[in-house]
Formats: C-alpha cells, structure tokens, sequence
C-alpha cells in the first residue's frame, strides 16, 4: 500500500538498491476495483529524481507546485523531473471499469539532484508505434529504434524506454548500450529472454539482463506484452526516504527540515515545457 492506500504490486523498489541503478522503483497499478487506487496520492513531494508515469488504461489527474495541472490519458506518458523540488498529487481514475499504468522512478546524479524541475507531457499520438514485418509492435517512449527516437529526450541517465509487443513463435533483437542497466518487465504472456531459451519468463515478472550489447527475445505458443528499459548506471552512494532521493542523510534531512518550514521549493515558475 503506498499513498493514501493505494494497492499496487512494487516490482522492484529500497530492496533491490543498487542493483538496478540507475532505475530505483518500478510499481505496477493494475485493478478493476476502485477502492484499490481511489485514495491516490494526494499533496507530496520530490527531490533528487524523476518519476516517469506510463498510462495503459484509465488515467491519472495531477497538479502540482509550478501550477501545472493536467490528465494523463491512457496510453500517454509524464516524464517528471522533481529536480531540486516538486509537490504534487496523483489521482488514479478508471476507465471502463480498468485502471492499468505504470511509475518508474529514475535517479538523478548529484550534478543533477537539484536542477530546475520540469515535465516531459508526451501524448498517446505523439508516441511513434512501428510495427515490424513479423507483426511485432513497438511503442518507442525514448530511446531509439530502427531510426525512429521516442519523444522523451535530454534525460540524463539516456534511457531506453520501449512497450513491446511479439506474437507467438517470433523473435525479437534489441541493441543496448554495454555498460547500461537494462531490463524488462512482462505485463501479459510470456516468453523467452535469452539466447538459449533456458526459462520461460511470465506476467508480472522482471528479467534483469546482464552485461552485453544487445537483447534478444523470443516467443514460443503465445504472444509477450512488455517494458524494455535501459539506462546509465550512476554508480553514487543513495540516500533514500519517501519520495526524496539524495547522495547523504545530511541531504536528506535539510529536505525534510526544508519541506517542514516552506523552503521546500526552489522553483515555482511556470514549466519548461
Ligand atoms: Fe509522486
């Protein structure tokens, strides 16, 4: 439960640290009962990392301390850079009786903990889909593909963020930088994420891939829905409480110190949209 009670399946979170630096949270909200989301998470909020909120049904309602208020629709993404502050709410709403998305929380290095908020407000159409001769359709959030970037660009870790879909008995070769953090969550189906097909991976499951230059997937009888993500490990020590993210405890308390006396907020113009 996190939020206001809000019930949701955390795929990797605080437990997991570093290992998949520079990603430090992935949760997954997916229910058909109201009474799991619709407290949401009223008036909190971040320092020292952004958090990428990726809708698949229903929407969520948000508003924030540089007065950006707005939807996220199913299907679109916010890409949000807390940076030095923000305070916002998140509120979860259904949509024909299904709310499904997705919040992955990056980390930002210390040059970068305190840079100047902002918000990458990427639309359902402005994410290009490719769908490949053997039928595989991939939706491109950032990152490259084929020669084709995603919207979301200039994020710090250079991420790879791709919602991939294979039918049954195909395959499919994705390139990684070597060196990066990569790995993949499986939404719906399942299938094979290495070379020699030695384990079927399922729904709700998270692969971790080791280091290499490249991907490579492959389906058996049914299809595969996932996330392929992938980014820059930081490789600096992590101070964590809440919502804030920082390199030391003494960062961390001047947050909350500051939060508790209104000093919170360095920024509260209008966004660099
Ligand atoms: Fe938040």
């Amino acid at each position: 439960m996190e939020g206001a009670g809000v019930r949701l399946k955390r795929v990797f979170g605080y437990n997991e640290v570093p290992l998949l630096d520079p990603f430090l949270l992935l949760d997954d909200f997916h229910s058909a009962n109201p009474d799991d989301y619709i407290a949401g998470f009223p008036w909190h909020p971040h320092r020292g990392i952004e958090t990428v909120t990726y809708m698949l049904h229903g929407k969520v309602k948000h508003e924030d301390s540089i007065g950006n208020r707005g939807v996220i629709q199913n299907g679109d993404v916010q890409w949000m850079t807390a940076g030095s502050g923000i305070i916002h709410s998140e509120m979860p709403q259904q949509e024909n009786g299904l709310l499904w998305g997705f919040q992955l929380w990056v980390n930002l290095p210390a040059s970068n903990k305190m840079m100047t908020p902002r918000y990458q407000e990427i639309e359902k159409n402005q994410i290009p889909e490719i769908l490949l001769e053997n039928d595989v359709r991939i939706r491109i959030i950032s990152g490259e593909f084929n020669g084709t970037t995603g919207p979301v660009t200039d994020i710090v870790v250079d991420p790879i963020y791709l919602d991939v879909s294979i039918p049954p008995n195909s395959p499919f070769k994705h390139k990684v930088k070597s060196g990066y953090t990569a790995f993949v969550y499986v939404i719906e189906g399942g299938g094979f994420f290495d070379v020699e097909k030695s384990q079927f991976v399922g729904s709700e499951h998270l692969v971790i891939f080791t280091d290499g230059d490249e991907i490579a997937i492959q389906t058996d009888k049914e299809p595969v829905h996932f996330l392929l993500i992938s980014g820059k490990p930081i490789g600096e020590p992590i101070a964590w409480y809440g919502p804030i993210v920082m390199n030391t405890e003494e960062e961390l308390k001047t947050a909350f110190r500051e939060y508790q006396n209104g000093s919170f907020l360095k920024y509260q113009g209008g966004s660099e949209r």
